[in-house]
């Protein structure tokens, strides 16, 4: 939604009106609840519904400019366990605790979500595969390498990815493409986790009949 800017002046001039204190107030209200609208309450990331007009919004960009937008999924290994020995409410600072390790690691013009119960999701807006899968790397190692502190001792972390790229020739919709991520994110739970699954760079070209050129430059990015 877009913001309204204009300050509004009183009709007859009143320096101190209640109409207009009134309109200030709700417009107030407007931005506060359009921020609710697609934000996640317990991690202040961005929420599913969010997710996904982002995501439709940058894979008809990339359509459009032939530029390409990378999808990674994330999900937290063996969270129930965390729930199971230190409780609920421990469980929800760990996810914030992830939050904000993934919002550390990203660029401001990455989209990052929570796409569900402890599962995020990171758009990563004109992007290359091999960019994306890099920085996929370092947000692992980084949710690996900083266990959450607590006044009983540490709670270690770990968490699979799956990857993918959406480009020109992509013919895939939005849940197919969601799908086909989700997939790899599979791959990397059945792969003993800890690790990040993606699309084959040789299977690019075969998957989305991208042309040699095209292939060329999803491969740049390092
Ligand atoms: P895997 O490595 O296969 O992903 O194992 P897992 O234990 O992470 O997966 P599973 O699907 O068995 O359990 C997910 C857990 O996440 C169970 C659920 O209670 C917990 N969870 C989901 N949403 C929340 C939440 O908002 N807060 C807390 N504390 N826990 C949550
Ligand atoms: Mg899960
Ligand atoms: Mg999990």
């Amino acid at each position: 939604m877009t913001k309204v800017e204009e300050t509004p002046v009183c009709p007859v001039g009143e320096s101190s009106c209640e109409w207009l204190d009134e309109v200030g107030e709700l417009r107030r209200q407007i931005d506060e609840l359009a921020e609710l609208v697609s934000t996640d309450a317990l991690t202040g990331l961005f929420n599913f519904r969010h997710f996904r007009t982002v995501l439709q919004a940058e894979m008809d960009r990339s359509k459009r400019s032939g530029i390409p937008t990378s999808l990674v999924l994330l999900d937290i290994d063996h969270f129930k366990a965390v729930n199971d020995t230190h409780g609920h409410e421990v469980g929800n600072l760990a996810l914030q605790h992830l939050a904000n390790i993934l919002t550390g690691e990203v660029r401001t013009t990455d989209i990052v979500c929570r796409y569900g119960g402890e599962e995020f999701a990171m758009i990563f807006p004109e992007t290359h595969l091999n960019l994306a899968v890099k920085v996929a790397e370092r947000i692992r190692l980084e949710i690996q390498n900083n266990p959450m502190v607590q006044d009983d001792g540490e709670i270690r972390l770990t968490a699979s990815m799956g990857a993918s790229v959406y480009m020109k020739t992509s013919v895939l919709e939005l849940d197919e493409f969601v799908d086909s991520v989700d997939k790899y994110l599979y791959e990397a739970k059945q792969s003993g986790r800890n690790c990040i699954c993606h699309i084959d760079y040789s299977d690019l070209r075969a998957v989305t009949e991208v042309g040699v050129d095209e292939r060329a430059l999803l491969l740049q990015g390092d």
